[in-house]
């Protein structure tokens, strides 16, 4: 019943903002703008942070002190990001400190100069209206159901420069304490684990402490009405929710998926700190331990897998941004494959493989050109399937797991991959990657076969060409079905040229012959039609839609498939709308249609299904 009850829930509850987009609930036509600076003049150590939340005039007060230890000598001045709020005064534990506020920076000169190892904190008073760009900031009064959520949204590129003084770039991760003052009706979390609560004159302070060290853009706060509901299997996993809301619809599975990350990949890395705040967001963020989602299981399944792929083991850069968004991708095909088994995680792959060959797209994933496109989030989780494939079960798990334990809380390149995957195969890597991650496009497989009888056998020749007209000859072991009336068996060519042909014997009259058959390999031929299944080892429901009646638009959930697309049929039998679904956009504008009774098809690579729809247009309420 875990979909019924999903609908109820979010009829009553949910109230999309349109205009929120988040880390995965990606812009499309987003362009990476700003690269990390590198290397600079200290390392930020400790972030202690504490704001005061004023939402009724939608103000904060905030006071920020940065531990930070110098990375050259004669350190005498510093320049932090900072924007939006105003700096009334900085200090340090000698005194006050000059310091210069422009547009997007805070350049502070400090009391003493630093030597390379020696440490500082620099501390800040401010406060005002914090501003929004590009999704990151405060999001004041916004609406779940009967509940308004303020909170902050850490976004890639740019992050914490707009909550407090910072050096904002992804690879200075320092630890995070953050003291949050609300009304005493609210209710205020942060990352890490609450280690003090105080009650003041009408407020509450609530003292979050994160001792690993962290990269800005997966901090955030939330504040609201929020009661504290724990997980009825791990009691440490809490969810920020209210009363009128039904929990186990959307996390009824998550003590299964910390199961399957935990044996998947290793530890729960943040010390048994998880909870989900409800905040009115239709995007979806990884910020640590305080994810924010409240919609469908594989989503729910993404964010929980960045508390490895992004925030434990940290991209050193955004253009390697595939090495977080990447692996939450894939992390939903391998959840698919814990809870419903090889089938599953195979259909949800093709899905994905088949999905990027529709887009069109056939960029590099590194660099990354666009951070939350098709290519760093479906290419990314592709190639891992193929290399799972290329170097087998054992090398391929044992490389995940050796890369999470030698750079364990630290920021990587794809480099750092390689070497983890070649010690755990034993095989060079370097053609396999140059290819697949560095370079374009992927393999355009043209066959051709014929076969001689020989004695009570057949010789059957296969030929190969890759004709694709953009990126490398790929090198890949491709496997061929070789069908007989009675009989199959498979076959594997390790193709490596443009043009290669490769003769197997069989023993029985050859009637067909199928590239890739299992879908292992990201290629153009995915892109056609449908495959129906003949039964199916697994249960798949038909898609979940809500609200329902709609107004104006709707949310299309549909288990265990990651895109697909969505026609609208009217009663008469007419196509009055088509969409394509995507985890990454599961709504769909209504607003076009009159009020009445429409039947909506779904169909993806490999399965169709339908379930009705109602419309109500406003007046007709
Ligand atoms: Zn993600």
């Amino acid at each position: 019943m875990l979909f019924h009850c999903m609908l109820l829930l979010m009829v009553s509850l949910m109230t999309i903002p349109a205009s929120d987009v988040g880390h995965d609930g990606k812009a499309d036509d987003f362009s990476s703008d700003a690269l990390s600076r590198g290397p600079h003049s200290f390392d930020a150590l400790h972030y202690d942070v504490s704001l005061e939340i004023f939402e009724g005039i939608e103000e904060i007060a905030g006071t920020s002190g940065l531990l930070l230890q110098s990375e050259e000598s004669n350190l005498t001045g510093i320049v932090l990001d900072f924007k939006g709020m105003t700096i009334d005064s900085a200090w340090d534990a000698q005194g006050a400190l000059s310091f210069l506020q422009e547009s997007e920076t805070v350049s502070v000169d400090l009391n003493s100069p630093l030597n390379s190892g020696d440490t500082v904190t620099v501390w800040f008073s401010y406060g005002g209206s914090p501003i929004i760009q590009g999704g990151s900031g405060f999001h004041w009064n916004m609406e779940l159901g009967n509940h308004l959520s303020h909170y902050s949204v850490g976004m890639t590129p740019h992050s914490g420069r707009y909550m407090l003084p910072c050096w904002d770039d992804i690879y200075d991760k320092a630890s995070m304490d953050t003291h949050l003052t609300v009304t005493d009706t609210l209710y205020a979390v942060s990352c890490g684990e609450l280690v003090d609560v105080e009650t003041g004159s009408g407020t509450t302070t609530y003292h979050w402490h994160h001792p690993q060290e962290i990269s800005l853009y997966i901090w955030a706060i939330a504040v609201s009405d929020f009661i504290v509901v724990e997980d009825s299997t791990y009691g440490w996993i809490k969810y920020y929710t209210y009363p009128d809301v039904e929990i186990e619809p959307i996390f009824g599975k998550v003590d299964r998926m910390i199961d399957c990350f935990e044996a998947t990949y290793c530890a729960y890395p943040w010390n048994q700190n998880l909870g989900f705040p409800f905040v009115g967001t239709s995007g979806f963020y990884e910020h640590n331990t305080i994810p924010f989602t409240v919609t469908g299981e594989s989503i729910v399944a993404h964010e929980i897998s960045h508390h490895w792929w992004g925030n434990y083991v940290t991209e050193e850069d955004w253009p390697e941004i595939w090495l977080a968004e990447g692996f939450a991708t894939y992390s939903e095909a391998l959840w698919e494959e814990w809870e419903y088994g090889f089938e599953a995680y195979t259909n949800y792959m093709f899905e994905i493989m088949q999905g990027y060959v529709a887009s069109g797209k056939v960029l590099p994933i590194v660099p990354a050109t666009n951070y939350w496109g098709t290519t760093v989030y479906d290419k990314g989780a592709s190639v891992l399937h193929m290399l799972r494939y290329v170097i087998g079960e054992d090398a391929f798990f044992d490389g995940l797991q050796l890369y999470l334990a030698d750079n364990a809380y630290s920021s990587t390149t794809t480099a750092d991959l390689i070497d983890a995957f070649e010690a755990t195969s034993s095989m060079q890597l370097d053609w396999f990657f140059d290819t697949w991650v560095y370079d374009y496009a992927y393999p355009d497989y043209q066959l051709s076969w014929e076969s001689v009888q020989s004695g009570s056998n057949w010789e059957v020749s296969i030929s190969v060409e890759q004709i694709q007209t953009l990126g490398p000859v790929f090198e890949m072991p491709v496997e061929f079905l070789i069908e007989g009336t009675e009989k199959d068996t498979l076959v594997v060519m390790w193709n490596n040229i443009q043009s290669q042909e490769e003769t197997y014997t069989v023993s029985f009259l050859p009637q067909e012959v199928t590239l890739d058959p299992c879908h292992n390999i990201l290629r153009s031929g995915l892109v056609s039609g449908i495959e129906e299944q003949e039964g199916s080892s697994y249960s798949k429901p038909p898609p979940v839609i809500f609200p329902n009646p709609a107004h104006s638009s709707v949310v299309i959930l549909w288990q265990h498939h990651r895109q697909f697309t969505a026609r609208v049929f009217d009663l008469s039998g007419r196509c009055v709308l088509k969409g394509r679904i995507s985890s990454a956009s599961t709504t769909m504008d209504v607003s076009s249609l009159p009020s009445g009774c429409y039947q909506v098809f779904v169909e993806s690579s490999i399965s169709r299904d339908s379930a009705p729809l109602t419309v109500i247009r406003q007046g007709d309420r």
